[in-house]
């Protein structure tokens, strides 16, 4: 099979369907160049010689011809010889992946160059200086990425010299300069090596090659997979192509642009550049890099010129390529190029990265433009972002110290205290303290700690800066280049004119305005009018799973109902006995040793529980609300403090002692699977009735006060066997007809289940003979199919992860293949014994969007999850309806 894919003005391999074999760079570059796009000529290895070379280390037959062949094709096209040392072909080597990982892998910049084409270089190019400047740089590059000399070696040599010399800057040393230093980074790559440093281009790019498909299985590379789901075998795919210089003067240049604002998402050109650099100065962030239009550039009120005034005509080139490629691949590109001599090339275009409210006001805008449909646009905006904008924003109203400003480059408020080290932010937040992470500028190596931090300052670096542009990705809100900003990492501060914020002082960023401010800001309810309800309507009509919340108290629900939920799927009743007014008499109940000492404190608690009920069907009115029976073990209500356990002896009128030897004799050894559930309800059914009791009257009450109809769901937690819900649904059924009676109305409701443990999924078919629905309890389901405790899985879960064990954490997102079996068998086995049964599911993964993808495949009638995971459900379940 063919391995190596050519691309250039005559003749391209690849395609960008292709992706997957050439990575997401290769497959784009061969499209670009297929569009008659400026693409330096080059040619791709493919993903399967770096998988190939994972398992082996070596390479596959004939690769080595391939590579020739395809090095011959660059080399006629550009009309330059590999290794001529008059005329020598240069060519960049770069990692490019299925998924995009931006910065994670390694690329070398220049290779080809020794000794001899460095002559040769210095000739065409006509600039000695330029062409020794190349070396060096390749010689470093080479020597961090490919030979793996720590880069700060180099760094310290190039100081040295700069200090002994009075030079300040890099622009200041001259040829001869540049041609001292590489006799000494040749050295240093000798002592560190053993080696000289190899002058056969050949070699160097083998070398070079291997490096990439290397740096596949590098640790940071492996951590941001992980982070982001990718597959570990997917492997990288190597490209190969003619450099073009950005550092070759004043009518060069390097750039990266966005064909509209990856931030607010307004259909705007956007980018950055940087006159006469090279390769990756740009993303370093260690310039500052220059607006690409006149309108960017006063609307940031910059005084640093834009492209379109330096080099109007390259600005008009590069728009034409803005607008070929958004209608090429309707969607908001992200790009680079290289302005050599004043000629345009395009290095890169991918899909751009983009904030949740710019996926969404692009993806509004593109149906309207009529570029996209309505379910298209649907598909582009992941659900989980939608979390973006669905939290506070800062209260615009607010006092604000603003301590420094700097670029809006993900927007969003957060507060914490302040850190400066990625390792310093990890720890912190493992031990649950919010942080914003403050860095001169980010690097890959800081990832672990910016996914750790609520936020991220840096004081160096545009738009597009490392920090930026994963902090975007992240959904975490960023703000860039705060020059103002000295950070010292030794000191663990930071100083602004003057002011000094210590680790640990409290600040909050706004993101989207670019603010630093000093202490915590109260922040506003966020905006769900406008694009977002147009958006979410779009998703409402494709979708066909319900979308319900679970929620006890009226503020959830409210909130839930503002997010657009259809009732309530689990009101866990529990939640509510924990309230201040009736916890005492909670234990006290559970400590009486008979019913008759049961019946006074539930008694007293049943007029708060029908208060409950009255609020939560007055919010849900017109909606239907799935109550659950009292389900955790009685073990969890024991008092432990002595301060309770006096409150309990006073109100129950007997000796501290008693309550203490009473609880004692009630704690059970494996709550969990101990005295909960329905169990509760079969050994004491007043409380049951109490609580049934409590929900008619409460149905009663607001149906006389409003008109308004609620339908109660009565849900019964942990039935094992069909006997249990037999009995259950008796007792139910017994006091629901007790009350209507008495209160001379009718209220429809439903008596149903959760299903929560493998037993009662495989006798489903006998448990729905006393069931109107069934709600599966997928965080229980999970707890018992695996036999991994839900609440102590947090210390191995991780080296599973990482050890490929499991691929996600199943209390988290379904496992489709073990747990999922049951729920397919409990759906089947349920509905076929009775047809009228209706289906959810209440676990956490009903706000799961995996998860929810199997919910509509296995054809249940809603999800049930927190408010705040409504809207992400909503588009989850369009999207797998689409
Ligand atoms: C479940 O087990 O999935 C469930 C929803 O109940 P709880 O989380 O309250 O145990
Ligand atoms: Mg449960």
């Amino acid at each position: 099979t063919k391995q190596v894919y050519s691309f250039g003005p005559d003749g391209t391999e690849g395609r960008s369907d292709m992706r997957e074999l050439l990575g997401g760079k290769g497959a784009n570059l061969a499209e670009m160049a297929s569009l008659g796009l400026p693409v330096p000529p080059g040619f791709t290895i493919s993903t399967a010689v770096c998988a190939h070379h994972t398992e082996t280390g070596g390479y596959p037959e004939g690769l080595t011809d391939e590579v020739r062949e395809a090095l011959a094709k660059v080399e006629s096209r550009v009309g330059a010889r590999f290794g001529d040392p008059k005329n020598p072909l240069l060519v960049s080597v770069r990692s490019g992946a299925p998924a995009s990982m931006p910065g994670m892998m390694d690329t070398v910049l220049n290779l080809g160059l020794n000794d001899e084409t460095v002559r040769g270089l210095a000739d065409k190019a006509q600039d000695e200086r330029f062409a020794y400047d190349s070396y060096r740089r390749f010689i470093q590059m080479f020597g961090d990425v490919v030979l793996g000399i720590d880069h700060s070696r180099f760094e310290e040599a190039l100081e040295l010299y700069k200090e002994e010399h009075g030079y300040n800057l890099d622009t200041e040393l001259t040829a001869d300069d540049w041609k001292a230093l590489i006799e000494q980074f040749k050295q240093i790559v000798e002592d560190e090596t053993g080696e000289p440093f190899p002058q056969d281009p050949e070699q160097q790019l083998w070398k070079a090659i291997n490096a990439v498909f290397g740096s596949w299985m590098n640790q940071r590379a492996v951590t941001y997979r992980r982070l982001h789901n990718i597959p570990q075998n997917w492997g990288t795919a190597v490209n190969v192509q003619a450099m073009v210089f950005g550092n070759m003067g004043d009518d060069c240049a390097t750039g990266v642009a966005f064909t509209r604002d990856p931030s607010t998402g307004d259909n705007e050109f956007y980018g950055e550049f940087l006159p006469n650099a090279q390769g990756e100065d740009v993303v370093a962030g260690i310039r500052t890099p220059q607006p690409l239009t006149t309108h960017a550039k006063q609307k940031n009120d910059s005084d640093l010129p834009a492209l379109e005034e330096t080099m109007p005509s390259v600005y008009r080139q590069l728009h034409d390529v803005r607008q070929k490629l958004e209608s090429h691949y309707r969607d908001m590109q992200d790009i680079e190029f290289t302005v050599q001599r004043g000629t345009l090339y395009m290095l890169q275009t991918r899909t751009g990265k983009r904030t949740a409210r710019a996926a969404l006001t692009i993806a509004v805008d593109m149906v309207k433009d009529g570029i996209i449909t309505e379910s298209e646009a649907v598909e582009r905006v992941s659900p989980a972002s939608l979390d973006q904008l669905l939290h506070p924003t800062l209260d615009p109203e607010a006092e604000r110290e603003v301590i420094a400003r700097g670029l809006p480059a993900s927007p969003g408020a957060a507060a914490g205290v302040a850190v400066f080290t990625a390792d310093r932010a990890e720890e912190l937040s493992q031990a649950g303290t919010d942080v914003i992470l403050c860095r001169t500028e980010t690097s890959p190596e800081d990832i672990h700690g910016m996914h750790a931090a609520k936020g991220i300052v840096t004081a160096r670096g545009g738009m597009t800066s490392h920090a930026a542009v994963v902090a975007r990705g992240m959904g975490r809100p960023c703000v860039a280049g705060a020059g103002q900003l000295r950070i010292d990492e030794q000191q663990r501060r930071m100083i602004v004119d003057g002011v000094t914020v210590k680790e640990g002082d409290t600040i909050t960023i706004d993101g989207a305005a670019g603010e630093v401010i000093r202490g915590k800001v109260p922040t506003v309810k966020p905006e769900l009018s406008g694009e977002f309800a147009t958006f979410m309507g779009w998703a409402d009509r494709l979708r066909e799973l319900g979308v319900r919340t679970n929620a006890e108290t009226p503020q959830d629900a409210r909130t839930a109902v503002e997010f657009g939920a259809q009732g309530i799927g689990l009101c866990r009743t529990e939640h509510m006995f924990f309230e201040s007014d009736r916890i005492t008499a909670v234990r006290e109940m559970i400590l009486a040793e008979s019913e008759e000492g049961r019946r006074g404190p539930l008694a007293r608690i049943e007029p708060m529980q029908r208060q409950d009920f009255v609020d939560l069907f007055r919010i849900m009115a017109g909606f239907p609300v799935t109550i659950r029976l009292l389900d955790p073990p009685l073990h969890e209500f024991l008092p432990r403090e002595d301060a309770d356990m006096h409150e309990v002896a006073q109100a129950a009128g007997m000796t501290v002692d008693q309550v203490r030897a009473r609880a004692l004799k009630l704690t059970e050894a494996n709550p969990m699977l101990g005295h909960r559930g329905c169990r509760l309800g079969i050994t004491y059914p007043e409380i049951y009735e109490m609580q049934v009791r409590a929900i008619f009257n409460a149905a009663a009450d607001v149906a006389e006060e409003t008109g308004e109809t609620v339908e109660p769901e009565i849900m019964i937690p942990l039935v094992a066997v069909a006997k249990e819900l037999e009995i259950l649904r008796g007792l139910v059924d017994r006091v629901a007809s007790e009350v209507m009676k008495d209160r001379g109305t009718r209220i429809a409701y439903k008596v149903g289940t959760m299903i929560e443990l493998p037993r009662a999924a495989m006798l489903a078919d006998a448990i729905a003979k006393h069931a109107d629905f069934f709600s599966f309890g997928t965080n229980d389901l999970t707890q018992t199919a695996f036999g991994i405790s839900r609440d102590d899985a947090a210390s191995f879960m991780p080296t599973y992860q990482s050890q490929g064990i499991l691929s996600t954490d199943p209390f988290i997102s379904l496992d489709q293949d073990g747990v999922g079996k049951l729920v397919e068998m409990g759906a089947r086995e349920g509905r076929r014994s009775n047809p009228a049964l209706s289906l959810g599911i209440c676990g956490e993964h009903g706000g799961d969007p995996d998860s929810i993808g199997f919910c509509q495949g296995t054809e249940l009638e809603y999800v049930s999850c927190s408010p705040y995971r409504v809207p992400i459900a909503r588009l989850a379940a369009a999207q797998a309806a689409i």
